[in-house]
């Protein structure tokens, strides 16, 4: 039995997995370094609290469970050896006949990585958690505020990039100042609020018809969303954003600008692109390692007139049951066939009834296209139960605009370390503190010393 190991669990990784699920010759192990597979489309819903991350992440093991071939481990891939055939994880070593490496992409500051700090990007839970939190509190901080120059920066937003996600992120702040503060909030007035995107290049979703791009302008204007075309972004911090030898002093910046391929390809010593994909040949597999597949945003990929596949949800997809497809192939004598892509077109969605969409010379805006954006991420998303959830999510969220989930929380620790700077008073105290949640921790949870313990005391 040859086996086959899948390094990513996302659209490309996952749909190998299926297509070798329950076929006899083939054993599957699928490492991710989380458990679950994550609908990146809809993760911005997740920063923008119009969802909740469990509607958009599974686990990998439900998933795959009515495959009896394919085992799930959770783990970091460190590096492969393509001579040896060994994999590098952070619990160990593995072994294989046939790799797929579909790793996907990450942020990419170019070379100042020291704006992640300031102005965080989408590709994560962790990272739609933390942009919901900056959104939310930058709310919540304006409402109390009494200086009206700090009122103003907390209510400016920055979006750096102006690709879809840009434009999404954009859309759900400008919708959501409209039509939520002046509900909730009572000493914030909306028209106070701004929001830009700054964008390098001369005008937003370049990969769309300039039509389309002018469309999808207009109606962020509407939503209050200014664009700053041609600004390259020189600096950012915690005030704001630099561009040129202008500046905008934002409470909340957000950065996508750009991705490129997780830097495992480089670490193998694989020819890479620009961006850090490894080129692969027409069956996807890397020249001189017929052995080893790359599949989805990780691999560069070339079409007969030159240009190169983008990184979307569908081109992964595809990329990963042609991957499947032809180490079956592989198995059973038979020839690989060469990657052919079925271009399904793309989408943007700006708000509320309206979207961009375009295939072909079919182009689409406003209320058709929105209806159409909702009905293929229904269609895509895993399992009845999330597509029925995220239905009525939405459903309720058109009526009432009342998003679900708008609460925001980082701290979880009641005894945080004992800050170094602490004053003698206070710091005994602290430390008084936590002896007493040691000594009282005996089995029983009750001792003499923890009174509350016998009783429910939060
Ligand atoms: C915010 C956002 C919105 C998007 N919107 C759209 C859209 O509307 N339409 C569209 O077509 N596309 C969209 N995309 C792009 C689309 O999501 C990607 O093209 C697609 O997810 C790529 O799939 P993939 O399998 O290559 O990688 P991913 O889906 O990124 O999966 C990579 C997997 O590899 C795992 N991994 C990475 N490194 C390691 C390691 N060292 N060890 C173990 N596991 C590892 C990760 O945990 C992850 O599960 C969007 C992307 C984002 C971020």
């Amino acid at each position: 039995m040859k086996h086959v190991v899948i390094i990513g669990g996302g659209f490309a990784g996952l749909n190998v997995a299926k297509e070798l699920g329950n076929r006899k010759e083939v054993r599957v192990t699928l490492l991710d370094k989380h458990n679950f597979h994550l609908f990146q489309p809809l993760l911005y819903q997740v920063a923008m609290a119009a969802l909740n991350a469990g509607e958009i992440a599974y686990p990998l093991r439900m998933m795959l469970s009515k495959y009896k071939n394919v085992t799930v481990l959770k783990g970091i891939v460190k590096t492969v050896d393509p001579v040896t055939r060994t994999i590098f994880t952070d619990f160990g070593e593995l072994s294989y006949d046939t790799l797929v490496m579909a790793c996907g992409t990450k942020h990419h500051y170019f070379g100042h990585n020291e704006w992640e700090e300031f102005a965080p990007g989408l590709k994560t839970i962790a990272q739609a958690a933390e942009i919901r939190r900056r959104v939310m509190e930058a709310y919540e901080n304006a409402e109390r505020s009494l200086d009206p120059e700090e009122k103003k920066k907390l209510l400016t937003f920055v979006i750096v990039g102006g690709g879809p996600t840009g434009v999404e992120l954009a859309g759900s702040i400008g919708e959501m100042s409209r039509h939520y503060l002046s509900k909730y909030f009572k000493n914030i007035d909306p028209t106070q609020i701004r929001i830009y995107i700054a964008h390098s290049a001369p005008r937003i979703l370049q990969t769309f018809s300039p039509e389309l791009s002018a469309k999808a302008t207009e109606a962020l204007a509407k939503l209050g969303v200014e664009v700053l075309s041609c600004c390259v972004v020189t600096k950012i911090d915690e005030n704001g954003v630099q561009i040129g030898t202008g500046r905008i002093d934002a409470g909340t910046v957000l950065w996508a600008a750009g991705v490129r391929a997780t830097s495992i390809g480089k670490t193998i010593g694989f020819e890479t692109d620009r961006s850090g994909r490894i080129i692969v040949g027409q069956d996807l597999s890397v020249p001189g390692n017929p052995d080893v597949f790359i599949g989805g945003d990780q691999a560069h990929f070339e079409l007969p007139d030159g240009s190169i596949l983008p990184g979307l949800a569908s081109v992964a997809l595809q990329e990963g049951q042609a991957i499947g497809r032809n180490i079956l192939n592989d198995i059973q004598g038979k020839p690989r066939k060469p990657f052919v892509y079925n271009d399904k077109g793309q989408m943007a969605t700006i708000g509320k009834n309206i979207a961009i969409a375009e295939r072909g010379n079919v182009r689409l805006s406003g209320l058709p296209a929105w209806i159409i954006w909702l009905a293929v991420h229904l269609y895509y998303l895993s399992g009845a139960k999330h597509r029925l959830f995220v239905l009525l999510q939405w459903g309720w969220s058109y009526f009432t605009f009342g998003h679900g989930a708008r609460i925001v929380n980082k701290e979880w620790r009641f005894y945080p370390t004992v800050p170094e700077k602490a004053e003698p008073a206070e710091k005994e105290e602290l430390v008084a503190d936590q002896a007493c949640l040691i000594t009282n921790a005996d089995p029983s949870g009750r001792g003499p010393n923890n009174p509350a313990a016998s009783s429910r005391t939060d």
